[in-house]
């Protein structure tokens, strides 16, 4: 989560769990207008166009994502959980990555940790070569909304809002204007296939059609990640398929880098590197070729 993020007009903490989401502040005696807020932060991340913090034993960006000895621990009363201990990670630019590993193995806390939406113990995550603990407030928030894109297992659509509202609620904090968000929403809705639900609510919609929505969402601002957390979890086989299909297209067609969170085997085909953790930590990296799996059962069970 976001430490230091204030209300401009009542200094109220605010906490944002995913880039842009928050338009309004959450104090109901004062309900200011964060837009300005938030585009603020945007002009203020470009002026120092991230020329600190950066490791000079790089001197090209070949690695999009990097994390140094990566701890996480939760405490808990008494009890330290030890979520992540020591995750070293170098993810390529336009890279698909896979981080596959059984329920409780860190998947998330990795996934979070990277997003930007929490901080580790230890150790230091570089995006585009910037340590992300050197950013303050605004400037995290300026890069969780316009360099990552978020999609979630359970789709974290606004119930209240239509399916174009949501994809185009995290332009506002862009800076685009009306008509270019109504032509860049529709336009991310009808490459997920949904060019005909463009008024329907989250509940209006079957849950791979919501998470398409999520898909087009993650998109709004053209991010140079998309991040994905168990984004076929709660989706049948053939609707799974769907999403990954899309991720891999974006991938393929765009140099998107795409790093999931997953124990669907689908996502194997998908992906040029399976990161495969247990317990905290890397226990191997594979490459696709390597595999030794029959993705061609995979891909044949998913028509099932
Ligand atoms: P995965 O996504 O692979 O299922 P998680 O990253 O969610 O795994 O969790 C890794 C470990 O950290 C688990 O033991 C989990 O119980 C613990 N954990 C995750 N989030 C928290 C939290 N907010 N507070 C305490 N423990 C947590
Ligand atoms: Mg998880």
């Amino acid at each position: 989560m976001a430490e230091g993020l204030k209300c401009p007009k009542c200094g109220l903490d605010i906490e944002t769990t995913e880039a842009g989401l928050i338009s309004v502040c959450p104090n109901p005696q004062c309900r200011a207008d964060l837009t300005s807020l938030m585009m603020q932060a945007q002009t203020g991340a470009k002026k120092r166009d991230y020329t600190i913090a950066r490791d000079d034993s790089v001197t090209t960006h070949e690695f999009i994502v990097r994390t140094k000895g990566l701890v996480k621990a939760y405490k808990m009363g008494e009890v330290i959980v030890q979520a992540l201990r020591g995750v070293q990670l170098d993810i390529r630019r336009a890279e698909y990555l896979s981080i596959m590993g059984p329920s409780g193995s860190g998947k998330s806390t990795l996934f979070n940790m990277i997003g930007g939406l929490d901080k580790p113990s230890e150790g230091t995550v570089f995006i585009d070569e910037v340590d992300m603990a050197q950013l303050d407030a605004y400037e995290l928030a300026w890069l969780r909304c316009r360099k990552i894109g978020y999609i979630f297992q359970t789709f974290n659509l606004i119930p209240v809002m239509t399916a174009l509202e949501n994809v185009t609620l995290p332009m506002i904090f862009a800076g685009m204007t009306t008509d270019e968000m109504m032509d860049r929403g529709k336009e991310l809705l009808e490459m997920v296939g949904l060019g005909d639900r463009l008024h329907h609510k989250p509940l209006e919609l079957s849950g791979g059609q919501q998470q398409r929505v999520a898909v087009a969402r993650s998109l709004a601002n053209a991010p140079a990640i998309v991040l994905a957390d168990e984004p076929t979890g709660n989706l049948d086989l053939r609707t799974g398929r769907e999403i990954i299909d899309l991720l891999q297209n974006l991938n393929r067609d765009s140099g998107v880098t795409i790093i999931s969170a997953t124990h669907d085997l689908k996502m194997i085909e998908a992906s040029d590197r399976i990161v495969h953790i247990r317990d905290g930590q890397i226990e191997r990296i594979e490459l696709r070729s390597e595999i030794e799996i029959d993705i061609g059962t995979i891909g044949g069970k998913a028509e099932i």
